[in-house]
C-alpha cells in the first residue's frame, strides 16, 4: 500500500519558491490500478519522484507498506527502489544494449548471476511478446516494442509496484491500447500494483480502478473512475 500524507514539495529557484505539490493525501491499495491525471505542470511528475525517492518531500511523507520513506537509511533506500518499477514516456532504454541486456541490467545491478539474470530476463521478454527480438537494439524497435522491453525491465526485480509516467503518451492509439492491455494483464496475473500518471482521460478510463485529479499542485478530486469522470 502506498500512503501519501500531507505531502508538500516546493522548489527554491532564483525567482522565488515554486510549490509543485500541496496538501496531497492519497492511498493506493495493493492490487489496484490507480490513476493520477492532471494538465501539464500540475505536479504529476514531482509526485512520482517523491514516491520513487528521487525527491525528498518538503513536508509530509510517503509511506510504503507501513514504512515511512523519510526515515529510511541509505541501505534500505536501495531495497525500496527495487520494489518500485518505473516506465517512462521516452522508454529510457540503453541504446548500446540489446533487448536481452536491457532487461538484464537491473538484475546485474542487484548482483544477480549472469545465467540467472538471463533466464529471468528471457521469461519476461517472452511474457511481453518479444522473444524473437532478444538480440535487437532499441533503435531497431517500434515505440510499442520499446515500451514492452521497458515493461519487462521494470519487472525484472519482481517489484511490488509499477509507476507509469506518461507511459503511452508517445504511442499511437492502437499501440496505446495494446500496452494498456499488457499492463492490465500484469496487474491481474502477477498482482503488481500499478500507478498510472497521465494527462489523458482515455487512458484512465481504460484501465484504472480509482483516480485522483491533480490541479495546480493539489488534489481536486479522487475516487472511483466512473464517479469522478461522471462529474463534469
Ligand atoms: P507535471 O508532471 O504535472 O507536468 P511537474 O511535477 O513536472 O508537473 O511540475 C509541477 C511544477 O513544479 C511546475 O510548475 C514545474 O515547473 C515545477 N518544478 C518541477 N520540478 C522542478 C524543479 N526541479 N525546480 C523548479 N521547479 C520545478
Ligand atoms: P545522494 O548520495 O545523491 O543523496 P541518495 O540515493 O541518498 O543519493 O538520494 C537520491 C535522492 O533521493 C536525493 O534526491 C534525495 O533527496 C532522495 N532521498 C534520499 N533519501 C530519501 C528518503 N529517505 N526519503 C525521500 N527521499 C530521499
Amino acid at each position: 500500500m502506498i500512503e501519501i500524507k500531507n505531502l508538500e514539495k516546493s522548489f527554491k529557484t532564483s525567482y522565488g519558491t515554486i510549490t509543485a505539490l500541496k496538501d496531497i493525501n492519497l492511498t493506493v491499495n495493493d492490487g489496484e490500478i490507480f490513476g493520477i491525471i492532471g494538465l501539464s505542470g500540475a505536479g504529476k511528475s514531482t509526485l512520482v519522484r517523491c514516491i520513487n525517492l528521487l525527491e525528498r518531500p518538503t513536508k509530509g511523507e510517503v509511506v510504503l507498506d507501513g514504512k515511512s520513506l523519510t526515515t529510511l537509511k541509505k541501505k534500505e533506500l536501495l531495497k525500496v527502489r527495487q520494489s518500485i518499477g518505473m516506465i517512462f514516456q521516452g522508454f529510457n532504454l540503453l541504446e548500446q544494449r540489446n533487448v536481452l541486456k536491457n532487461v538484464c541490467y537491473p538484475l546485474e545491478i542487484a548482483g544477480v548471476k549472469k545465467a540467472d539474470a538471463e533466464k529471468k530476463a528471457k521469461e519476461l521478454i517472452e511474457m511481453v511478446g518479444l522473444s524473437d527480438r532478444l538480440l535487437s537494439y532499441p533503435s531497431q524497435l517500434s515505440g510499442g516494442q520499446k515500451q514492452r522491453v521497458a515493461i519487462a525491465r521494470a519487472l525484472a526485480t519482481d517489484p511490488k509496484y509499477i509507476l507509469c509516467d506518461e507511459a503511452t503518451s508517445a504511442l499511437d492509439p492502437n499501440t496505446t491500447q495494446s500496452i494498456l492491455e499488457l499492463l492490465k494483464q500484469i496487474n491481474k496475473t502477477m498482482g503488481v500494483t500499478i500507478v498510472v500518471i497521465t494527462h489523458e482521460m482515455k487512458v484512465i478510463e481504460q484501465i484504472c480502478d480509482r483516480v485522483a485529479v491533480i490541479d495546480k499542485s493539489q488534489i481536486a478530486e479522487s475516487g472511483k473512475v466512473s464517479t469522478v469522470f461522471a462529474n463534469p
